[in-house]
């Protein structure tokens, strides 16, 4: 039997209390409309997200993974193309490139940041080099100026998977609306999150715009006449209008987000704990809130103990994957990625945490190291 946790790692019902009228509403508004694909929420989703990311489209897709997808083939991408990311992200980072035909070629990210490390990335370009795709991993922007130099220099597609990042920002800036095309995903455990499945593409490039909005339909423009082959991945009416609920409350999320992290970093103090790193750049949302420590198992079953859960985001590097064993990466060719893999523990972070639970968190961390 499951015991019952006094803070458990995540917990959505808070949120849903908070909003649970304005949810209801909208969800009510779409079956009353009857028109549940690619209608007026969605458009209107579309049109917030953009504004507020700052960029000129958004195009609603089915899920994160397809929006990811759905940019690489908007930019040409296929077989015999190389596209760099990292081997520390979810799954679906690589798993994108792969479904292109092009081959997904990693690069170690930073000890500090886990992100991708710039000063890594120009030893693994080659001539096949058609793309690069930053993940903003945990919430925390990448080196965007250090990234675009590179891109500019060996004319690169920059593709931001921001799945874990919006809202979060870069020099004031959104991430995902910093490079040719950014990437979000409504999935519901994301900072902005749906009630089911649901992703989108951000660009400022009009015909990467006109060529998701086709393919994301079965490559047509008018019904029933296919110029290309595309994918059913639309976004539907529903996760739209619960997705336009969220948005009006992110910003408020986010900035509880960041104090709750701020008070961990202040309450985690003077310990053999790396906790998170802020560039001078970046403003982070804390999608997670991920430490590194030698014992993490140890500190994962001593937080049960204290009635605290914990995630490990990620157990596995995606080099080290079976279904990569075709790219014939090695152990230790990603020694930082492996090294956070073997360290990472992610504590409970969501805005509605209460004083004791935060309060349990940081003494229950703080006595398993007897300080
Ligand atoms: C969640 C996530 C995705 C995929 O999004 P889905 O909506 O689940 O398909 C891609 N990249 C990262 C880093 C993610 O966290």
């Amino acid at each position: 039997m499951k015991t019952k946790l006094k803070v458990p790692f995540i917990d959505f019902k808070g949120q849903y209390a908070s909003v649970r009228g304005p949810l209801l509403k909208a969800v009510g508004r779409v079956f009353d409309s009857q028109q549940f694909i690619l209608k007026s929420e969605v458009a209107a989703l579309e049109s917030e997200v953009a504004h507020k990311a700052g960029a000129k489209h958004a195009i609603g897709v089915a899920s994160g993974s397809d929006a990811l997808y759905l940019s690489l083939l908007a930019f040409g991408i296929g077989p015999g193309d190389e596209v760099l990311t990292v081997p520390f992200t979810f799954f679906a980072t690589a798993g994108a490139i792969h479904r292109t035909g092009a081959k997904p070629v990693l690069v170690d990210i930073d000890s500090k940041t886990f992100n991708i490390d710039p000063s890594l990335i120009e030893k693994k370009i080659t001539s096949r080099t058609k793309a690069i795709i930053p993940v903003h991993l945990f919430g925390l922007p990448c080196d965007m100026s250090a990234i675009h130099a590179i891109a500019r220099k060996h004319r690169l597609k920059i593709i931001e998977d921001a799945a874990q990042s919006f809202g979060a920002l870069y020099k004031g800036k959104h991430t995902g609306a910093l490079s040719d095309a950014g990437c979000l995903s409504f999935f519901p455990t994301k900072n902005l999150g749906g009630a089911g499945d649901g992703g989108m593409v951000l660009t400022s490039d009009d015909a990467a715009a006109d060529k998701i909005r086709i393919l994301r339909v079965h490559g047509s423009k008018e019904k029933y006449f296919h110029d290309v082959v595309g994918i059913n991945s639309r976004l539907d009416e529903i996760q739209a209008a619960v997705v336009r609920v969220k948005l009006k409350n992110m910003d408020r999320w986010n900035a509880a987000r960041r104090k709750i992290a701020a008070e961990y970093d202040q309450g985690l103090k003077n310990l053999p704990l790396q906790t998170p790193f802020i560039p001078k750049d970046a403003q982070p949302i804390y999608h997670l809130y991920s430490v590194l420590t030698e014992r993490r198992d140890e500190l994962a079953s001593f937080l049960v103990k204290q009635g605290v859960g914990s995630g490990i985001y990620y157990p596995l590097c995606l080099h080290l994957q079976v279904c990569f064993k075709g790219l014939r990466y090695r152990k230790n060719d990603f020694p930082v990625s492996e090294e956070a893999s073997r360290k990472v523990l992610s504590l409970p972070l969501y805005p509605e945490l209460s004083d004791g639970q935060r309060a349990l968190v940081i003494r229950s961390v703080r006595a398993f190291f007897h300080a």
